[in-house]
This record gives C-alpha cells, structure tokens and sequence, in this order.
C-alpha cells in the first residue's frame, strides 16, 4: 500500500482507526469513549514510510502547561506560547539515534478544544445544563502537534528516548502507535519507562 503521508489530518486518523480495528483493545480503556482525553497520558503516532517519518502527538494541556482553560493572564499565554516552541522541536522531545540521521522537514503546532468522558454525567436537567455550561467554560484544551522527519537511514530507527517527560512536569504515559512497511506495533512508555526499542519493526 501506497501511504502518502503529508499533513491532513484525515490521514494519521485513518491510520489510528486501522490500528483500534485490527489490535487488541486494553480493558482499562474499553470504557474510553473515542477522542476523550485523560490527564497524564497522551499518544504519539509515528510512521514511516521510506526516508519520511510522520509523527503526530496529542497530549492534554494539563500534561504540558497544568490548565486547559484558554490562557487569560500573561502568564498562561506565555506558557502556552514556551510549550508551543517546545512541543515545535521534535527531536528535543523524542530523541533519535544520531546514525539514523534524521531532521525536522515541517513541525506544527496547535491547541485544540477536547471533551471529557465525564462532561455528559446524567442528573436532574437544570443541573446537567449548568455542569455543561461550565465544563465549555473551563474547557479541556489539548496541544496537537504534527511533524515530518526525513531520516538519511530509517532502517537504524531503532529506538526512541522521551525527553518529553523531562520537559513537561504533568506529562505520565504516552500511548504509542508506529507503523512502518513491516507492519503496525502499539506500545506505552511512561515518566518511569521512557524508552522504546523499535529493533526489529523498522
Ligand atoms: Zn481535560
């Protein structure tokens, strides 16, 4: 198969898509609805088609700044505007093995509005409807970035160190999906566990 791989959204999403059909589903996760978020824990999605690595990451805004309310003082939008330039330099966050020569083609950054699994709790109308009218106010902003790599020598993509747990205090576990020609592995790699050996996939 054929995987262009450039920016649009549409894509990384199909492949996350194909990966939840065909892998076995976590039953600590059974009760996530799709698209909600939970603090400490992001995703990473990686692939690699030839000398082109696409990543794209989702993380809570609790995890990279400790709010998700839009940024009101000086001082949350200077944080937002810090980890946005910190979140844009990728091979600070996962660090690559040097042979496998890789270097930053395009990096994107943005903050985006999320739902919570527990925004919609049941409960008498009036209630329900100021609970909602306050979840939208307090929000659950979550940072997605997108990035393209071009690597001299993927095949020495072996393993993946997260400096990204060093950077950003809230940030726990990261889900993440790699798909490559030999096919698609989903793994988890933690603050305490944050290394990833990728021998033998790529
Ligand atoms: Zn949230």
């Amino acid at each position: 198969m054929r995987m262009q791989f450039p920016f649009a959204p549409a894509v990384p999403a199909l492949i996350l898509a194909a990966m939840t059909l065909s892998l076995p589903t976590h039953g600590e996760e059974t009760h996530r609805e799709l698209g909600a978020h939970v603090h400490g824990h992001g995703t990473l999605n990686m692939a690699v088609e030839e000398k082109r690595v696409s990543m794209e990451l989702e993380v809570p805004g609790m995890d990279i700044v400790g709010f998700e309310h839009a940024a009101s003082t000086e001082e949350q939008k200077a944080a937002v505007e810090k980890a946005k330039a910190q979140l844009a330099k990728p091979l600070a966050l996962f660090a690559l093995p040097p042979q496998a020569g890789c270097a930053v083609a395009e990096a994107s950054v943005a903050v985006e509005a999320e739902q919570h699994d527990d925004d919609h709790d049941a409960g008498d109308k009036e209630d329900a409807k100021a609970e909602h009218d306050h979840e939208e106010a307090a929000g659950h902003n979550q940072f997605h970035a997108t990035y393209a790599l071009d690597c001299t020598r993927p095949a020495e993509l072996t393993a993946i160190t997260f400096d990204y747990f060093k950077l950003f205090a809230g940030a726990h576990e990261l889900t993440v999906n790699v798909v490559t020609a030999k096919g698609q592995s989903k793994y988890e790699v933690s603050r305490d566990k944050p290394m990833l050996d990728l021998d033998g996939i790529m």
